[in-house]
């Protein structure tokens, strides 16, 4: 069956929705097909919190991304009456002596400082002293801290959800539960045709955003560049005693990057439910596919998280974990996006900005998407996310 379609979505996980959303609203014919039904829990875009902070220690290129996305979930809060941002303050922790990266980045904290500073983004620089007085829940070392007043959390679901209600409400077109098996550029480079199991679809373009599956999509060369990681949620139960100090009006979200080790350490947020605090590491040693991830959280999973993060780091947080949640990084050699336009066929755009720190941009790559689908060109600058950088010459 054909049909008149300007852009397809392939994919309505954090960055298909914004782009469906953005191309809806500028009256595009869009159809999104995800293969099951957003906001769900089997890709990246779940897990009740994420992150935002717009000094970025993993790059600067990326925060006209996270500035530009925090005016359009501004304009989602108004325009939906919800509220998706939580503005709690951001703290990073890190040692002078610290060898270890977050993100693919060491010395993360310096990063973020001079960051911060290049571009005006409100922050301070405060020594173990001074974060102990002010934060006491963190039972700290010699660490420094830089904490931002902006920073705060997401509500992935909800985020994810209202972009895809609104681009209905411009009259987007949403296929759920649909698997694409196939995309198939024309010839002549004017359009492309999208094979799922259930039919056949002609579009002039199509944006790719599978996420974790981004690899079935991409010419073999790049196959390899996408790795996807198991990584674990945790929600502890916060002593009755304690509740208060982790609440969103006295508890930031965090990043503790340890001094050693094989892991960067780990982050966190403030309690939702007034009962359990929400944290995570990360793994990189042991990469899968999304088709054989084990979704099931294994006890020693919980216990080794207990003593690797919070045990006699955090003042008032129990041992007993309420819930535990798998989630998937897709991440690249240089722990970057891919957001690009294939070159051989034109009408082809793929993202994949994920690499673990991807949430927060969301909503202005999915403008960037739109941009590029309709005018071949974003405003914001997107050279540094190239998929050619790792071609193998
Ligand atoms: C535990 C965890 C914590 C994180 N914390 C933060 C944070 O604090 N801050 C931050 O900024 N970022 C964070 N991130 C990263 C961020 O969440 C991701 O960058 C982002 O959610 C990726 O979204 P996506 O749209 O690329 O992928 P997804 O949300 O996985 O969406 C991809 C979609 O494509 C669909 N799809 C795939 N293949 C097909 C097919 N063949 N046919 C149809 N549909 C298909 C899938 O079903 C899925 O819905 C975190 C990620 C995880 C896992």
């Amino acid at each position: 069956m054909s049909k008149e379609i300007d852009t397809a979505v392939v994919g309505l996980g954090a960055m298909g929705s914004a782009a469906l959303y953005q191309l809806a609203k500028r009256g595009e014919k869009v159809l999104g097909i995800d293969q099951f039904s957003p906001p769900h829990n089997r890709g990246s875009s779940h897990g009740e919190s994420r992150m935002t902070r717009q000094a970025l220690g993993e790059g600067e290129e990326l925060v006209p991304l996270v500035l530009r996305s925090r005016e359009i979930w501004d304009e989602i809060e108004r325009v939906a009456g919800v509220r998706l941002l939580f503005k709690t303050g951001g703290l990073i922790l890190q040692s002078h002596d610290s060898q270890v990266a977050a993100h693919g980045r060491s010395n993360f904290l310096r990063r973020t400082v001079d960051v911060a500073k290049k571009y005006g983004i409100k922050h301070e620089v405060l020594d173990s002293r001074e974060i102990r007085s002010r934060f006491p829940q963190f039972n700290i070392i010699n660490e420094m801290g830089y904490f931002e007043e902006g920073a705060g959390y997401l509500l992935p679901e909800p985020c994810v959800e209202m972009q895809l209600e609104l681009a209905e409400r411009f009259g987007a077109d949403i296929h759920r539960n649909e698997t694409v098996l196939e995309i198939v550029p024309s010839d002549s480079n004017d359009k492309v045709t999208i094979k799922t199991e259930k039919g056949v679809y002609e579009s002039g373009k199509v944006i790719i955003a599978a996420g974790p599956w981004t690899s079935k999509f991409v010419k073999p060369e790049y196959s390899g560049v996408f790795k996807v990681y198991r990584q674990v949620s945790f929600w502890f139960n916060i002593d009755k005693t304690h509740v208060a100090d982790y609440s969103p009006n006295n508890f930031p979200v965090f990043v503790w990057i340890f001094e050693k080790g094989g892991e960067f350490g780990f982050y966190g947020f403030p309690s939702n439910d007034g009962k359990t605090i929400g944290l995570a590491g990360e793994q990189y040693s042991q990469a899968t596919i999304p088709e054989e991830v084990n979704r099931t959280v294994k006890d020693d999973e919980i216990k080794n998280a207990y003593a690797s993060y919070v045990n006699n780091r955090m003042n008032g947080v129990t041992g007993v974990c309420e819930k535990a949640q798998t989630c998937l990084y897709t991440t690249t050699p240089d722990s970057n996006f891919v957001i690009d336009v294939n070159p051989e066929h034109p009408q082809i755009i793929v993202v994949s900005a994920c690499s673990g720190h991807g949430f927060k941009h969301s909503a202005a790559i999915g403008e960037v998407l739109a941009e590029l689908a309709i005018q071949g060109k974003s405003k914001i600058d997107i050279s540094k996310f190239s998929i050619a950088r790792f071609r193998k010459s």
